[in-house]
């Protein structure tokens, strides 16, 4: 049986830390979907269809073909535990950086694993070099015109520069 992996978050943009976290993903599911989540209200920097251009191209440049052939990119806007379901994962795969992390996944962990047992979350721990990449820090930098290409997988770096608007 396929064993598929529910990757939930924002990705606005994708990261080098989100990154981290898929491929360690990979190496755990035959499949891993890429859920983005959509709120209504809040203007993400870049749309859903750019999100999931830039992951795809991400994965294309650092993952191998076979493992870049095994990611799914998707939106919700409901219960996470219903895309899981409609997606037919196993299991959500949430990345840990930090004890505050720990807190609201453990409560997330929680909540969904009582509306939806057999759902379980998987957490993975980020590798030292990129736990501390935030998306909100990498937006904030690259709006200030500081150097992102650090924090960020080569495709992403220019269309935030030029997204973000520095000095334009
Ligand atoms: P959310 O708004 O749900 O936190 P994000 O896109 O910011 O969405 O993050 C999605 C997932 O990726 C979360 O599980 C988060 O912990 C994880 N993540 C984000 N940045 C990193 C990082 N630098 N290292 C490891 N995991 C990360």
């Amino acid at each position: 049986m396929e064993r598929i992996a529910l990757y939930p978050g924002s990705f606005d943009p994708v990261t080098n830390g989100h990154m981290d976290i898929l491929r360690q993903a990979l190496a755990l599911a035959d499949k891993v979907v890429v859920a983005i989540g959509i709120h209504p209200g809040k203007t993400p920097l870049f749309s859903f269809e750019e999100r999931v251009d830039l992951i795809r191209k991400a994965a294309r440049t650092e993952f191998s073909e076979a493992d870049a052939d095994r990611l799914e990119v998707i939106s919700f806007s409901g219960l996470v535990i219903d895309a899981a379901r409609d997606h037919g994962a196993a299991c959500l795969v949430r990345g840990l950086r930090d004890g505050t992390d720990l807190d609201f996944e453990m409560q997330m962990a929680g909540m969904n694993g009582t509306l939806q047992p057999d759902i379980n979350t998987v957490f993975l721990p980020a590798s030292p070099q990129v736990r501390h990449i935030t998306a909100t820090l990498v937006r904030q930098i690259a709006k200030m015109g500081g150097e992102i290409s650090a924090f960020v997988p080569e495709p992403v770096a220019e269309p935030l520069r030029l997204r973000s608007g520095a000095g334009v």
